[in-house]
């Protein structure tokens, strides 16, 4: 499977998450939470001790924050956080923990809750022992609860998993800027996980390229709107299933501008001329509190299905501007991709693919090739291929933000 992953993956990690062979092992977990309740030093040691650590602290937000990874429960400690104790294990809230990791974006799908900080996304569930971060499973020993509303995470679980994690500085930190509203992309990956989407006579699955196209799409975008107010969210940053439902709701949760699908074709018959590339606008936008369940895939639905009856239709004013700035950003899309690829330009169409339905802002599905063609299935291994059409969509991008004058 690896041949198919973008230079990331090939350099990244192994599949063998330090902390669970950490915490398979007795203690290690009991040890560290002493450090909360330290009892052993004289008064005046810890105040000495203090004064030594905010010191360390202020250097490290300030100048190096950059640099060194957090200590959560140092952060928790010095900066006074209020801890929760149930049954001898500690809590922070997840208001606390956000703070920590300087972020904001956040959301809460059902049980599951997911973290958007820098290039990373930290994933779990409420009464849960799996949490998922930077793309790897860990067992902790006290799940995350959920009392009056509050979202309650063990200090100790958390502090392991977290002990490499750098947190983003902001520049609202660096000088002193007005609030202004973020204009926010969320890019989605399609499929993942058991879902693999198309795959190719030889092999290559459609969520691979989906993820890795993705991703350079991402750093792209980042690179090129660095000094600008616009925020980059990926709706998965590895190789896990995440339903429709939770796609779109992940996009309102971050109160994205624009819901950007990238997927992969194949046609009806896995036809193996099959060629070009297409990009996708909704017909109409639905408001729903409760998404209905969604199937793998794209869940096309061209036609108006009997529960879905006119009056559920958005009538908001906006449905209109929405559409048709989605339409102009797939057609800005379809002309890049047209200058760039020498496969034939299958044109901006309308389809209410889930994804364009629920989303209430501006969406498009674009899909770069027919992964079903041997011919483009190689070159979509291509990491050059994968380089040119993720710059390409980011160009796609910048260009629509132009014309709207998000940015210069
Ligand atoms: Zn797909």
């Amino acid at each position: 499977m690896k041949y198919v992953l973008g230079e990331e993956k090939i350099k990244g990690r192994g599949n063998t998450p330090s902390f669970k062979e950490r915490s398979d092992g007795r203690g290690g977990s009991t040890r560290r939470l002493h450090f909360i309740f330290r009892t052993g030093f004289g008064k005046k040691g810890v105040f000495m001790k203090r004064v030594y650590l905010k010191f360390i602290y202020i250097i490290f937000f300030i100048f190096f924050s950059y640099l060194f990874s957090i200590d959560l429960e140092e952060e928790v400690s010095l900066r006074k956080f209020p801890v929760y104790s149930i049954k001898n294990v500690q809590y922070i809230s997840l208001k606390t923990l956000l703070k920590i990791l300087n972020t904001d974006n956040w959301a809460k799908i059902e049980d599951r809750i997911f973290i958007f900080t820098g290039d990373n996304q930290i994933k779990f569930r409420i009464d849960d022992n799996i949490v998922i971060y930077g793309g790897k499973n860990y067992e902790i020993k006290n799940p995350p609860k959920e009392i009056e509303g509050d979202i309650l995470v063990p200090i100790d679980d958390f502090s392991k998993i977290l002990s490499g994690f750098k947190p983003v500085v902001k520049k609202e930190y660096i000088k002193e800027e007005k609030e202004e509203k973020k204009f926010v992309i969320v890019i989605d990956p399609g499929h993942g996980g058991s879902d693999n989407g198309a795959i190719g006579n030889y092999g290559l699955k459609e969520k691979d390229v989906n993820l890795d196209v993705a991703i350079r799409l991402e750093k792209y975008l980042k690179k090129q709107l660095s000094d600008t107010s616009v925020d980059i969210f990926l709706t998965r940053r590895e190789d896990i299933f995440i339903s429709l439902e939770e796609r779109v709701n992940i996009a309102k949760s971050l109160n994205a501008d624009i819901f950007f699908s990238i997927h992969t074709n194949s046609s009806r018959f896995n036809r193996e001329n099959a060629t070009g590339f297409e990009t996708f606008y909704p017909y109409y936008k639905i408001e729903e509190n409760i998404l209905p369940k969604s199937t793998n895939g794209e869940g096309i639905l061209d036609e108006l299905t009997n529960d879905e009856t006119l009056s559920q239709i958005v009538s908001n004013l906006n449905e209109t501007d929405v559409i048709d700035e989605s339409r102009i950003l797939a057609e800005i899309v379809q002309e890049k991709l047209s200058e760039r690829l020498i496969t034939p330009d299958r044109g901006a169409k309308r389809a209410n693919f889930y994804v364009l339905k629920y989303t209430p802002m501006i969406s498009v599905l674009t899909e770069i090739g027919f992964i079903c063609n041997p011919v483009i299935e190689f070159n979509l291994k291509d990491v050059e291929v994968r380089q040119a059409i993720a710059e390409t969509l980011g160009k796609s991008i910048l260009e629509y933000l132009k014309k709207r004058e998000i940015i210069k």
